[in-house]
Order: C-alpha cells, then sequence, then structure tokens
C-alpha cells in the first residue's frame, strides 16, 4: 500500500509518498517519517501504542482518523497497490504527529 500526503509540521509542508505493508497497516502499527523534516507521522495503529492519538483507540487508521477530523482522503490503486491520497492542507498530520526522538 501507498499514502500520499502533506506533513503539516510548521516550516515544513513537504508533500510526500510512502509505501508500507498491507498486512502492517490492517493489523499492525504504520509510521511514516517526514523526508523533509523527519517528523514522524502514525498511519495505523493497532496494537494500541498510540492511545493519546487514535482517541483511546477510536480510530486507528488514518482512514478513520480521517473521516474523524473532516479531512478528505481518497482511495485509489496503482497497479496491485492501494493508495491513500490524503488532501493537501489538513488537520489529520498535526493530530498524528509526534516529534521524533532526536
Ligand atoms: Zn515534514
Amino acid at each position: 500500500m501507498a499514502i500520499a500526503f502533506t506533513c503539516t509540521v510548521t516550516d515544513c509542508g513537504h508533500r510526500q509518498g510512502h509505501i508500507f505493508s498491507k498486512r502492517s497497516y490492517e493489523k499492525g502499527i504504520v509510521i511514516v517519517t517526514c523526508s523533509s523534516c523527519k517528523n514522524r507521522h502514525l498511519i495505523a495503529d493497532h496494537l494500541g501504542w498510540f492511545q493519546n492519538l487514535t482517541g483511546d483507540g477510536a480510530n486507528v487508521t488514518i482512514e478513520q482518523l480521517a473521516k474523524a477530523h473532516g479531512v478528505p482522503l481518497t482511495k485509489g490503486r496503482v497497479g496491485e497497490s492501494e493508495v491513500l491520497e490524503v488532501a493537501g492542507q489538513d488537520s489529520v498530520e498535526s493530530t498524528t504527529n509526534f516529534a521524533s526522538a532526536s
């Protein structure tokens, strides 16, 4: 699977794409690192590690989070791969942003 989104970290705003496994997205945890500012974004959390970001486990995928925050997310396909496209400037990433440890 893949996702395209815009980083909403202040002074970043980098539009980017990331690839991850469907299995992780449906059953595990998916975190992507912004290729520009290196901040991390939570895409899916089925294990409950980041309950503060998922509304105590109510919205555990970026699709559910986008819906909860009223942010347009479209689902498409490139070949065999599903692609999630999050609309330009939005609030999902600021919700799912968490600072990198470095
Ligand atoms: Zn960034």
